[in-house]
């Protein structure tokens, strides 16, 4: 079930929000009393047109409500009374309330510091009050505690509400129909959360497609720091979706992946996607990782094949098939053909994680590569790296950004650095006049989808190819490894298209 809490400051108002919540999916409400300035409890259980929580957090457990106790104990008793369907009593207050009519008690703990160690311990002593609801809100300071969380929602023997707040604690209150929690709670909007890390009931129906998560729902997610922005939960959920699978993507905000990989594996998580700023320690993860990938020395995919761990890089092919579609080619190139890329001299503008993957497959498709970046020393490196890894074919060279004018003699430009990227959308690396017919522009960022690097591009006749190409196409690829089926590249990049359209608004 989905629960919306109700954080309006009037009763009028908390009535037409549980109705608009009803309306998006919620099965229930939450009028949270203690954001009210007059409750009228009353009001509320005779108006509302669906079922309900009552609950009025003080102060201590981390609502808004500063009164007397017995006022608020008061309010509480009254709803129970009047026949409200769910009353929420914190457990050091659970004495006061006396059990009548058809209500149904949750009794609370809250905890804004952490997770406790013994949870189990924190389950016991509420079910040893016999309510007919426990409910766990803990505050995930580690993605590890959201493990604490699904385990007592595993051993739990009544109905139970087990939830981490935090960005951390995402994954909790999608997962809650997993492992069986009684409900999870989302926003109506995004500024009217109740507790840190909730969703919108919107995201929770919508996007990870909560009322189909099932025991049997296998788990995919990117891990990311920060998350918060990633498309890749939007990308795969919308493929999972149109493929009827039984499956869903996650949000993964980790601090340190080898860890977090090793632990969660057991959940289980059938497959990652690696991004910033993990993709090369992640290498430390994958049991096995294909030849390019361990060139390439960074990979974006984990993926659980017969018992292992395998790790792959899908940025590269995705950016390489990109470009030689762009130059009307078959896509990419494997397999001793010569690739429409090979010969061409190529600048690739930066030096970190997709400028490797990028510069590293044009070097293997045969291509005269200069590295340019703000930091030169990245930029030496990178290039020797290559140089090195490819001692036959041609040496990669590096350049500082300065030096930029260069690049009209240049067949192929690549952007890897964020220049351009919103909201900063009126900036471009490359001056206009660099730009020419008959050159390919790659720009690797992706939101605005037409940067003004794209933009000018196009307006001096050049090939051009958009970042949304190289994410979908990388994407694409990850579905395969992850379902070992065909994407529905379509619906893939729609889905994003439909995304950034609405930011640009
Ligand atoms: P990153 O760590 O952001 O790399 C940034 C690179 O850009 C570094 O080389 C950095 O130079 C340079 N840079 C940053 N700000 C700059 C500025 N103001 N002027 C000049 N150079 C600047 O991470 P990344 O993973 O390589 O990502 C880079 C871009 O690619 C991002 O915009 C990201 O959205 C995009 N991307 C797109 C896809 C896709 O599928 N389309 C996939 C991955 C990434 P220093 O070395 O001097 O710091």
């Amino acid at each position: 079930m989905i629960c919306v809490p109700l954080t309006e400051k009037t009763t009028e108002e908390m009535l037409a929000g549980a109705a608009r919540a009803a309306k998006l999916g919620a099965d229930l409400v939450e009028f949270r009393l203690d954001y009210l300035a007059a409750p009228d409890v009353a009001q509320l259980v005779k108006g509302k047109k669906v079922a309900a929580i009552f609950t009025c957090r003080p102060k201590r457990e981390g609502g808004l409500f500063e009164g007397d106790e017995s006022r608020r104990i008061g309010l509480l008793q009254q709803a129970m009374d009047l026949g409200a369907e769910y009353v929420d009593v914190e457990l050091d207050s659970v004495a006061k309330i006396r059990r009548t009519g058809r209500a149904r008690l949750i009794v609370s703990v809250h905890d804004f510091e952490g997770t406790p160690g013994d949870l189990w311990g924190v389950y016991r002593r509420i079910s040893a009050c016999r309510p007919d609801v426990v409910k766990i809100a803990t505050t995930a300071k580690d993605i590890a505690d959201n493990l604490a969380i699904f385990e007592v929602l595993r051993r739990a023997d009544q109905p139970t509400i087990a939830i981490a707040m935090g960005e951390r604690g995402v994954i909790s209150r999608i997962l809650a129909a997993k492992f069986g929690g009684f409900l999870t709670f989302a926003a109506l909007e995004p500024e009217k959360t109740s507790a840190a890390g909730q969703v919108t009931v919107e995201e929770l129906t919508g996007l990870y497609h909560y009322g189909e998560i099932n025991g049997a729902t296998e788990v995919f997610g990117v891990i990311a720091k920060p998350v918060a922005h990633s498309m890749s939960p939007l990308i795969h959920n919308a493929a999972f979706a149109d493929c009827g699978m039984n499956r869903v993507y996650l949000p993964f905000l980790v601090d340190e992946v080898t860890e977090f990989v090793a632990r969660f594996r057991g959940l289980p998580v059938k497959g990652f996607s690696v991004t910033i700023p993990h993709k090369e320690r992640a290498m430390d993860s994958a049991e096995e990782v294909d030849e390019q990938t361990r060139r390439i020395g960074a990979l974006n995919t984990l993926v659980e094949r017969g018992g292992k761990l395998v790790g792959r890089n899908t940025d590269c092919s995705a950016a390489m098939g990109a470009m030689e579609r762009a130059l009307g080619g078959p896509g990419r190139v494997r397999g001793g053909a010569v690739s429409s890329l090979s010969g061409k001299r190529a600048a690739v503008i930066g030096a970190r994680g997709t400028a490797r993957a990028v510069a590293f497959g044009l070097v293997e498709a045969g291509a005269r590569v200069r590295i340019y970046n703000r930091t030169t020393t990245r930029a030496r490196t990178l290039a020797a790296e290559l140089s090195s890894t490819f001692p036959d074919g041609p040496r990669c060279e590096w350049s500082a950004l300065d030096e930029l004018s260069g690049l009209s003699d240049a067949d192929v430009i690549v952007n890897t650095t964020p220049v351009g990227m919103h909201p900063r959308v009126d900036e471009s690396i490359v001056l206009a006049d660099a730009l020419r017919k008959g050159m390919l522009v790659f720009d690797a960022v992706y939101n605005p989808v037409e940067t003004k690097l794209i933009r000018e591009a196009r307006e001096r006749g050049a090939l051009t190819v958009t970042g949304l190409e190289m994410f979908v196409a990388q994407a694409a690829e990850q579905f395969e490894l992850f379902t070992g089926e065909k994407p529905p590249v379509e619906v893939m990049r729609s889905a994003v298209e439909a995304r950034l359209g609405r930011a640009a608004k």
